[in-house]
């Protein structure tokens, strides 16, 4: 099956919303193994949207619209679309009544406009909104669907996992079954290992690329569930072959997520020292339901003499070593865990930019701690464009992964190690500096 996606609406010609509805669908779309052959932005005009449509029908089997379902008069996607499948509006009662319950419980008055979204397809039929006042349409004509809905991001995609979804998965007498894999690293790097597998028709796999990590999700159609799930999981097994461990978790909403269950389950607690992240690991970490059961202290320690006061660094080692550096990670880290009395602390310092840094320490420059028992181990991490958030957020997620290494019983990759009785030896900490300064 072929479709075209064409979200209605002058705003979104204006640049002043974002199109959100088109990224989602054309994801849905593909994971239903329905060829997207055009995304399409039309203006609220009868005239514009009927020639675009008229012409769009012969070229695919489905036109998927969103947007111009609402009661004013530049909504006009259903009348115009009903016109161009040879299709009527009728005033539907029932829908009438809904959008009257409505407004009654919201403290308003309906006014006649109102009644425009209560039309629905003589020969097609509505879709039921669960999530707002605009029921959706289908159209029909000599094989050429048509399916509206609302352009409200959060109703569109209730209806299309509600209603719409399901009415093309049985169309196509199938059923779907996902599984969405979060691997470490960046997008380039994953996506050429993979790139051979990405081009199947069934399963699907999309990569979709975020901050310091990449989620693949894998859609297979079948005609039952548990055909649809073995299709799944054999298909990520080849994933994990190519990928190994960079492959953390599966159907989680972040790093944080799998942390915090793989600390529950060993037992384990965690506590943190911030520094240029300002408290961001700290709350990814509370993000996540049950996070108290492991995480009860997070340092956030600003000043230089907060790192002293607070977790014990040494000002010395700061002075010595510059704030910024693998020592004073290496202290913040093991202070940390000594002062929450934590069975792991990871720890950050850091130059967020945009502005200061130098020759040896340019913007973007982040040292991170680990310690777990009776080792620390630091890594440095450079983020070459110096956008303060995008190197806060890359600090936070390399934290996290440190973290989760540790809680998985590895030595984290790219690390270097310093025992927790050198802490203060200063032939230690110099050789540890040195390293670093090398590289
Ligand atoms: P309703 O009848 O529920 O108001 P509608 O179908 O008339 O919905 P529009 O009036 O076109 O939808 O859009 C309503 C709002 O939804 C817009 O102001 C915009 O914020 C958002 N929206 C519309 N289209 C999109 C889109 N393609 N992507 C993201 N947001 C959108």
């Amino acid at each position: 099956m072929t479709a075209e996606i064409i979200s209605v609406g002058t705003e979104l010609l204006l640049g002043n919303i974002l199109n959100t509805n088109a990224q989602y669908l054309s994801r849905e779309l593909a994971a239903l193994g329905i060829t997207v052959q055009r995304e399409s932005t039309i203006g609220d005009s009868h005239d514009r949207l009927a020639d675009f449509v008229n012409e769009a029908k012969q070229r695919c089997d489905l036109l998927v619209f969103t947007g111009g379902l609402g009661p004013t008069a530049d909504d006009l996607t259903k009348e115009t679309v009903a016109g161009c499948y040879g299709d009527t509006l009728a005033f539907d009662p029932e829908e009438w009544q809904k959008i009257v319950d409505f407004f009654t419980r919201t403290g308003r008055k309906t006014t006649p406009n109102n009644r425009k979204q209560a039309m629905v397809p003589v020969n097609g039929h509505k879709i039921i909104n669960n999530h707002g006042t605009a029921p959706g349409a289908w159209f029909e004509q000599d094989g050429h669907c048509a399916v509206l809905m609302p352009g409200v991001p959060h109703e569109m995609k209730a209806m299309w996992e509600e209603s719409v979804c399901p009415l093309l998965l049985a169309r196509q007498n199938c059923t779907l079954h996902s599984i969405t894999l979060r691997v470490l690293g960046g997008e380039s790097d994953i996506e050429y290992r993979v790139r051979h597998l990405l081009e199947n028709a069934n399963p699907t796999a999309a990569i979709y690329c975020k901050t310091g990590e990449c989620e693949i999700r894998i859609t297979a159609r079948a005609e039952t569930d548990s055909s649809a799930e073995k299709m799944c999981r054999a298909y990520a097994t080849k994933f994990y072959d190519l990928l190994g461990d960079a492959v953390y978790d599966e159907d989680v909403t972040g790093l944080e997520e799998t942390l915090v269950h793989t600390l529950k389950e060993k037992g384990l607690t965690i506590a943190t020292a911030e520094s240029c992240t300002g408290g961001m690991i700290a709350q990814r970490l509370t993000n996540v339901s049950g996070a108290s059961e492991v995480f009860g202290f997070g340092f956030v320690t600003y000043w230089e003499q907060a790192k002293a006061k607070m977790i014990g660094v040494d000002p010395a080692a700061i002075a010595k070593y510059n704030v910024v550096s693998a020592p004073v990670a290496a202290q913040m880290a093991l202070g940390a865990a000594e002062a929450a009395g934590a069975d792991i602390a990871v720890s950050v310092t850091g130059l967020a930019g945009p502005n200061g840094g130098d020759a040896v320490r340019p913007v973007g420059t982040v040292y991170l701690g680990a310690a777990c028992g009776e080792t620390v181990y630091v890594k440095k991490l450079f983020v070459s464009r110096p956008d303060r958030a995008l190197v806060r957020a890359r600090a936070a997620q390399a934290a996290l992964e440190l973290a989760l290494r540790l809680a998985q019983g590895k030595v984290p990759a790219d690390t270097q190690a310093l025992a927790k009785s050198a802490r203060h030896d200063a032939a230690a900490l110099t050789a540890l500096d040195s390293t670093f300064l090398k590289g």
